[in-house]
């Protein structure tokens, strides 16, 4: 399946780019493209969904998007039925998903259950040929499967927390898709489960898991449905020097490798110029100010936010006053 991802005016640029990202996170047969351009929506306060439906259809023919992509837009704007998203019935390869008031149904950010929705609409189509026959394989009473219709909008959390497919719609999907396919539909469900779980806090039993880094220099470990760990260029250069070197760096000694740092910096971030460069990779090197220590607990932030505080103690920069610091306890 391909699908092209649209947001609306209303939507920033940042929650579309984690919606994006996180349909990515595992490579696989289904293609997912952003198109960084907002799209100008209807000034009304609830939007139609016919007008959503245009818009979709509209960009489909302006940038001459193939027939068989699906073409999602995403609005924070209510809609006039309220729902999660919708297909277009007239061309089901268009549709909605709403990225508002997430906070009032589920704890985590609205970027999880908006990329669950597009998985959930993309599957839902492979499944009927028909609006009326979708109404029959929709569940009432919610079941845990991405067709939970969820009437109490609340009843969505059961859904995204099994991020499961029931037997009988499974059986539908089959026929339609191919098992390469499915897989990477699961594979990517599944990460989205785990992502939800980490941002809700029921982390407690899990178990740390390697880290590792990718082409791009992301930060991610894998095991956690590659669950990325963002931070700032800087920051990140620290972290990849120290991951360099298990056995710990002092503080005071990190001008010995200011080279090796500043070749890193180089690596990962294209931003800025190289004199700023210099300029930053020398504060951060240079013992009498803060800069580096300020960085540490950063990049300790960064992963209790995403961790959780135990969790977290197996992943950032540790080590006592005048102690050498390393990762991990
Ligand atoms: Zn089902």
């Amino acid at each position: 399946m391909k699908a092209t991802l649209f947001r609306g005016e209303d939507v920033n640029h940042e929650t579309f780019d984690r919606v994006h990202q996180l349909l990515q996170a595992i490579a696989g047969m289904n293609v997912f493209v952003g198109q960084g351009e907002p799209l100008p929506l209807p000034d009304k306060p609830i939007l139609a969904w016919k007008d959503l439906f245009e818009i979709c259809q509209s960009a489909r023919e302006n940038i001459a998007i193939e027939s068989d992509t699906f073409i999602f837009v995403i609005t924070e704007k209510p809609n006039e039925r309220n729902f999660f998203g919708y297909l277009d019935p007239v061309n089901p390869r268009n549709g909605f998903v709403h990225a508002g008031d997430w906070e009032r149904f589920i704890h985590c950010p609205a970027e999880l259950p908006v990329a669950y929705h597009i998985l959930a609409l993309m599957l839902q189509h492979q499944m009927v040929q028909s609006e009326r026959e979708l109404a029959h394989i929709l569940h009432k009473e919610p079941v845990g499967c991405v067709n939970d219709f969820c009437q109490n909008k609340r009843e969505v959390i059961l859904k995204m927390r099994t991020a499961d497919i029931c037997p009988n719609c499974m059986e539908l999907l089959a026929k339609k898709l191919s098992p390469p396919e499915m897989n990477h539909v699961f594979e990517l469900l599944e990460s989205l489960r785990i992502k939800m779980l980490f941002a809700q806090n029921m982390r407690q039993h899990i178990e740390p898991s390697p880290l590792v880094v990718t082409s791009e220099y992301n930060l991610v470990i894998p095991a956690y449905g590659n669950l990325e760990i963002r931070m700032t260029p800087l920051e990140k250069t620290l972290y990849l020097l120290y991951m360099r070197y298990p056995e710990g760096i002092h503080l005071t000694s990190l001008v010995e490798y200011k080279t090796e740092l500043q070749d890193i910096y180089a690596n990962i971030s294209s931003l800025g110029s190289l004199e700023e460069m210099r300029q930053s990779i020398d504060d951060m090197c240079n013992a009498l100010n803060n800069s580096a220590s300020e960085k540490l607990s950063k990049i300790k932030g960064h992963f209790e936010r995403v961790l959780g505080k135990e969790l977290a103690k197996h992943y950032y920069i540790h080590g006592s006053r005048g102690e050498r610091k390393r990762i991990g306890q």
